[in-house]
């Protein structure tokens, strides 16, 4: 084998061990024979500089540096757009004008997603990148790993290609994400597109691979070898080495071709991903060469853009939901209308100026429209529709749940409850304490906690706690099982912590951040309620409208009994993990080997977290300690051999006292 082999076989072995790691989080290799292949292939590549390429992993630190920056060798162009057939036709007479011969076009969908470009050498996927400005991107090879229909080898390819496409999210994922968020009361993410983009920058592949993110690719944009003549032969190229390509379509004439782009239009609902466009491109490749571009997108092709869709419906009545703080939000009911691929029902109304506003009456046509996916929404009343008898809306000065005062601040948009008792602020407080964000108890959704309440089985939070099976058990859904399981979750939700019972609480203000802040600093719910405003202020973080948020719940009788009942209860609220900054075990690293016999492995491997410590899954000269159970093999040797001290799970035990 000569060197440029040798330095091949290393990038991908190499690459295949970051795979293991980073990716499928089961480290194929030990750290000390990973380090020895990276020095192998730097000294090889000092060596042959003329070898040494930015996709090598030597390039990146320590592996992967995720979100490096790239160059793209190729700029990643952009496209003109068009938003009339007549602009279409024009661009059509400009091609014909400029090229000899006949013209063939090939029509597209515009997904509506990232641009990433993918390199594959010798057939293998090295890396890919978003296109950042067009011309230097973001390594996300991390996460595009984790799509499921990104092949990581390539059949019959030539030694280096570089292709493009285009990374979405599924709408049926995307649907369905939103409709556990809703569960949850968690803001719903906007559109496919942005939830792709903030999956693909995630940090964490895990959590990318968990948001199950799909490819089209739709250009060569570098290929060693010899190139193809049309645009539908590359494509084909890429569909035979084993890409997902883009649905496509070649037209020669121009009335067909419109036809196309509008009949795209009206069935883009079948289409697994959002598209917002239809893209006609030139298959010539070499009359593309003719054409060239200009500074930011080529000349031989036109998006031509979908308005979003609108449709008319009737309002047949406005709700009003009491959200967990009071906060009254009015909601549309509308005749159910189809709109971009779902049928829509209701629609918010955000406050009472958006209804003044807009004079939006029940009995009302309405507009309503849906850009991509989002919430839809109501643009404008029809007043030619409006019927005789339609009186102008008037907002409630109660509330409708519990028919206390209805308030609203100088200067705030928004319409608060001020009943102490309102249910319905109790139901939405009480699904928040549950929720995953906050105490996380498995099937205690909303649905369940308004049968608790509608029962009176609770009132509070605290209530849960003394939840027993036999209560449960003739719920309506409920089964003998379901009734232990749910006991069960409340009860495991007494370990949460202080951060996750700060936040669950719902003090307004005092979110999922603040609460970790506040806990990590005190350290104890009794020294929070202790802490004088100035010294919740001075924390980072804490403004004083929070500080002041929470000293008056915790000074309010309701608030303090909630509290004390909660400890009575056995809810802990004490910090779950001591600042691990100043953990006992902080900078040192920890192997577990063997069987233990006092604990699992996990548990070992989060009492050394809490404090601060790294749980490594292979033994170094850096490794601090070897935690040794029975049948320890190749770690045990492997530490003695460096002299890295052992411990059975007594000496471990010894470091706690
Ligand atoms: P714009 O960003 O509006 O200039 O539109 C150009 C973008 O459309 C490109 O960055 C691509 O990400 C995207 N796009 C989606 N589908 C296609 C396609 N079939 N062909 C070319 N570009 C596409």
């Amino acid at each position: 084998m000569d060197d440029r082999q040798e330095m091949a076989r290393l990038r991908e072995e190499i690459e295949t061990h970051n795979h293991a790691y980073y990716v499928l989080d089961n480290p194929s290799i030990q750290d000390h024979e990973y380090d020895a292949l990276v020095r192998r292939l730097r000294m090889l590549e000092a060596a042959h500089p003329e070898e040494a390429h930015p996709d090598s992993p030597t390039a990146r630190v320590g592996g992967r540096a995720a979100f490096s920056p790239v160059r793209h060798a190729v700029p990643l162009e952009s496209l003109n757009d068009v938003f009339t057939l007549e602009e279409l036709s024009a661009f059509d007479a400009r091609v014909r004008a400029a090229l000899p011969g006949p013209v063939a076009y090939v029509l597209e969908p515009k997904v509506d997603g990232l641009s990433v470009a993918l390199t594959y050498e010798d057939g293998r996927f090295v890396s890919g990148a978003t296109r950042g400005d067009g011309v230097t991107g973001e390594d996300v090879t991390h996460n595009l790993l984790t799509l499921q229909t990104l092949p990581e080898a390539l059949r019959g390819a030539p030694a280096r290609v570089v292709v493009r496409g285009e990374v979405f999210m599924p709408k049926a994922v995307f649907r369905a994400l939103n409709a556990e968020r809703e569960a949850r009361e968690e803001p719903l993410l906007a559109n496919p597109r942005n939830a792709a983009a903030g999956s693909l920058r995630q940090l964490d592949p895990e959590v990318a691979a968990r948001r199950r993110l799909d490819i089209v690719l739709f250009n060569i944009q570098d290929m060693s070898g010899p190139w193809p003549e049309t645009h539908r032969e590359a494509l084909a190229l890429m569909a035979a080495w084993g890409l997902p390509v883009i649905p496509h379509t070649v037209f020669t004439a121009l009335p067909p071709l419109l036809d196309a782009v509008v009949r795209l239009g009206d069935t883009r609902e079948e289409h697994p991903f959002d598209l917002d466009g239809a893209v006609v491109k030139l298959d010539s490749l070499p009359g593309r060469r003719l054409l060239g571009s200009t500074a930011r997108a080529p000349r031989w092709a036109a998006a031509y853009k979908y308005p979003p869709e609108q449709k008319e419906t009737r309002l047949t009545d406005i709700t009003i939901q009491v959200g967990r703080t009071g906060v009254l939000t009015p909601r549309a009911t509308l005749a159910p209308v189809r709109l971009a691929g779902t049928t829509v029902t209701n629609a918010t109304l955000h406050n009472e100026d958006f209804i003044r506003d807009k004079d939006i009456r029940v009995g009302d046509t309405v507009v309503v429209q849906k850009a991509g996916e989002i919430i839809p929404e109501i643009l404008s009343v029809t007043l030619s529709q409006r019927p005789a008898d339609a009186v102008p809306y008037v907002f409630p000065d109660v509330c409708p749940a519990c028919g206390a005062a209805v308030v609203r601040e100088e200067g705030e948009s928004a319409a608060r409850c001020t009943g102490a008792e309102c249910p319905a602020q109790r139901a939405r407080r009480l699904a928040h304490f549950a929720s995953r964000g906050a105490m996380d108890i498995e099937g205690l959704g909303p649905a369940t906690v308004d049968l608790l309440l509608a029962r009176g089985l609770v009132k509070t939070p605290a209530d849960l706690y003394r939840l027993a099976p036999a209560d449960l058990a003739d719920l309506p859904g409920f089964a003998e099982k379901s009734a232990l399981n749910l006991v069960a979750a409340i009860d495991a939700s007494r370990q949460r912590g202080l951060e996750r019972l700060l936040f669950a609480l719902g003090i307004p203000q005092v979110g999922q951040k603040a609460s970790v802040v506040l806990a990590q600093h005190f350290g104890s719910l009794a020294a929070i309620r202790s802490a004088a405003l100035e010294a919740l202020t001075a924390l980072r973080d804490i403004g004083p409208a929070t500080a002041e948020s929470l000293r008056r719940y915790l000074d309010s009788p309701q608030g303090a009994h909630l509290i004390d009942t909660l400890e009575a209860a056995g809810v802990r609220s004490t910090a779950a993990q001591p600042l691990v900054s100043g953990g006992r075990f902080a900078g040192q690293t920890f192997v577990l080997t063997g069987t233990l016999q006092r604990h699992t492995r996990d548990q070992a491997a989060r009492r050394i977290t809490a404090e601060g410590g790294r749980v490594s899954s292979s033994v170094s000269e850096r490794t601090s300690y070897v935690l040794a159970g029975e049948k320890a093999g190749s770690k045990l040797t492997k530490a003695e051999a460096l002299g890295v001290p052992v411990l059975t799970e007594e000496d471990f035990e010894t470091l706690f006292l």
